[in-house]
């Protein structure tokens, strides 16, 4: 089956006992045992399992070409799943524009049981082999990462794990249809369902998914351990979102060829971060993982924090907030919303200067986002 097929029919069959067509959202914190020891169909309390999730997890897991998936209340919490994984003294590496959030857990959560985190400049594989210890336990990688659209090639990092150093990806910006970092050799991906997957802005998710037994039962204990799980409600939105991710992509992708053309070589924008054109550094590498681009853009306006104030005040279509991938069009400022968390020197080292604007790419139509643009630069 190819993936837009997937995303409609995989663990998602037909409700075996009323024929529903869409998978039921089971509102119950708990099951009816038939006996001692006899839960039915393996059901015993909504923590631990719920057929609205279960469907999902199964659902996410065929979008990755995984054999195993597990669903978080977000991102967030599937992430702190992964670092779950980790001992005292294990040892982390990643990049400096990493998701803000997981910098943030790396740095102020999991810094103090023991667990050492390094995030370099450098997006090449060589950086991440140099930077390879006898205690480095994981790689965590983003790509394209946010804001600054790097490309890190997955299959070259891939060629750098072992028995001891596990490769995780996350894959939130470039969504399963585009990209997929089980098929290039990582051993865990993550997702915050609450962008592209989800689609709609209206829930928030996350979700991870591996081919490799062992990892599963780790994460899916500690799953069920500590409790970040989703509602059954929330698992209906994020699986209804699935459902129509292959179009939505396509959407995305056109309309953010077409914003990038408008941004490229204007007057009033300085540097242009879309991996999509071939005079980006990363073009190439894309090319060989991505099957296409997702609708993420950032840009330097001239004038830096003066320019990006009043650009903001005029847009009419674009939506001045956080988060990415939903079907409306948003716009953000990196250095004062998602990455206000990260130092300011550290922050200017990688890029993310005053002028920086980031854009999530909706589908609507995009005559009208490109006039939104132009007429809010000039
Ligand atoms: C939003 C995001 C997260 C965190 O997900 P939440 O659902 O907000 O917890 C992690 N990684 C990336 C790349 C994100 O964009």
């Amino acid at each position: 089956m190819k993936p837009g097929t997937r995303y409609v029919h995989e663990s998602q069959e037909p409700d075996a006992f009323t024929g529903a067509v869409t998978v039921p959202i089971t509102l119950t914190s708990t099951f009816k045992q038939d006996g001692v020891g006899k839960p039915r169909a393996g059901w015993e309390y909504g923590r631990t399992g719920n057929p609205s999730r279960k469907s999902l997890e199964g659902a996410i897991a065929a979008a990755e070409n995984g054999t195993h998936g597990l669903c978080f209340a977000s991102g967030s919490a599937a992430t702190a799943a992964v670092f779950n994984l980790l001992q005292p003294g294990d040892e982390v590496v990643s990049t400096m524009d990493v998701y803000g959030g997981t910098w943030r857990m790396l740095r102020k959560v999991y810094e103090k049981y023991g667990i050492k985190a390094r995030f370099l400049d450098s997006h090449s594989a060589d950086s991440f082999k140099e930077s390879l210890t006898a205690r480095t336990r994981l790689m965590w990688v983003e790509t394209p990462t946010n804001p600054m659209m790097n490309i890190v090639d997955i299959a070259a990092v891939a060629g750098l794990r072992s028995r001891q150093t596990l490769l995780v990806v996350d894959n939130t910006f470039a969504s399963p249809y585009f990209q997929n970092p089980l098929d290039l050799g990582a051993d865990i991906v993550v997702h915050s369902t609450t962008k592209y997957i989800g689609g709609h802005s209206d829930v928030i998710g996350g979700a991870l998914v591996t081919n490799d037994a062992e990892i599963y039962e780790a994460c899916r204990f500690y799953q069920n351990a500590a409790g970040g799980v989703p509602s059954p409600f929330d698992s209906f939105l994020v699986q209804r979102g699935l459902k129509t991710l292959a179009v939505r992509m396509e959407r995305h992708q056109a309309n953010a060829f077409e914003v990038a053309s408008v941004l490229k070589g204007h007057a009033k924008v300085g540097r242009l971060f879309f991996p999509g054109f071939a005079d980006h550094p990363g073009h190439a590498a894309a090319k060989r993982q991505m099957r296409g681009f997702p609708g993420m853009i950032s840009f330097e306006l001239n004038g830096g924090r003066p320019a990006v104030e009043r650009f903001v005040q005029r847009l009419k279509l674009f939506t001045f907030a956080e988060s990415l991938g939903g079907v409306e069009s948003l716009a953000c400022h990196p250095t004062t919303m998602t990455h206000g968390a990260i130092p300011q020197a550290d922050r200017e080292r990688i890029g993310i200067t005053e002028g920086l604007m980031r854009l999530s790419v909706g589908i609507e139509d995009a005559e009208d986002l490109k006039e939104d643009i132009r007429q809010a630069l000039q």
